[in-house]
């Protein structure tokens, strides 16, 4: 039975992070253990690796991107991209996921604030994210711009600001209701949107427990995305 009701007259924000991928076989930080080869990920997603050892931090990307290439949407991400369907313009959804199961499930519209897998830039000049699917995994050559700087994964790092966050504060202006799926609440910016809206736009939080900043939410929906989405909202 849907549970949350939107109205003509609504605009939504959804966040998505780590959790709504899980069902597709993606673990989350959590249930990766933050591990990778006896590295914490802070240390291999970081400027600081990049650094340090551009080449641990590819072999970490080229895992991730294996990984990612392997997985299908679940029933969440398709639950979105039908919303999509409904709402047009007055659905913003911004994802804290580097995969692309969103866009897989037919969703046209999501706002990547910590980057794309499948995209990658220079460290060193202008040159803009141009789609990449290689793996650029060890012993290869680290792959390089024609400017000579290094060619590194989209990403944001642990210690860069996140992309686009004026677009994304000007879309939790404008929502009246405000979505978070399967996401800790405890990686900033995005832990603090909720608290951005509170009071003024209806808050949901949906995933199998509770989020560290559950206090801001007025309901929480416990369960898997999957398994929660597709019934979850009425027009
Ligand atoms: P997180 O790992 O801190 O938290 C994941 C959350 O998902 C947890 O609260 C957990 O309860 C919930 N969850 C687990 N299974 C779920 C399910 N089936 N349905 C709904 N929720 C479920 O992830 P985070 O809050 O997104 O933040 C950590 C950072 O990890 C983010 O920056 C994100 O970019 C990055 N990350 C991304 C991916 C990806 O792109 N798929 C994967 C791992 C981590």
């Amino acid at each position: 039975m849907p549970k949350v009701a939107i109205s003509t007259a609504d605009r939504v924000f959804v966040l998505t992070g780590a959790g709504i991928s899980a069902e597709s076989g993606i673990p989350t930080f959590r249930d990766a253990g933050g591990l990778w080869r006896n590295y914490r990920i802070e240390e291999v997603a970081s400027p600081q690796a990049w650094r340090r050892d551009p080449r641990l931090v590819w072999d970490f990307y080229s895992m991730r991107r294996k990984v990612a290439s392997a997985a299908k949407p679940n029933l969440g991400h398709i639950a979105l991209a039908s919303l999509e369907q409904a709402l047009h313009d007055r659905l913003f959804v911004c994802t804290q996921n580097v995969d692309n199961l969103h866009e897989q499930a037919g969703a046209r519209r999501v706002l990547h604030m910590h980057g794309e897998l499948f995209k990658s830039r220079c460290d060193s000049c202008s040159l803009p994210p141009f789609a990449d699917t290689s793996l650029h995994e060890s012993p290869g050559e680290l792959p390089r711009c024609s400017c000579g700087g290094k060619i590194r994964p989209h990403i944001c790092w642990f210690g860069e600001t996140p992309f686009e966050l004026e677009q994304i504060l000007q879309a939790l202006d404008d929502c009246s209701i405000f979505i978070a799926i399967g996401t800790s609440g405890s990686v900033e910016p995005a832990a603090s949107f909720a608290g951005h809206v509170a009071g003024r736009a209806r808050t949901f939080y949906v995933g199998p427990e509770a989020p560290a900043n559950r206090s801001l939410f007025d309901e929480c929906f416990l369960g898997k995305a999957g398994e929660l989405l597709p019934g979850l909202f009425s027009f």
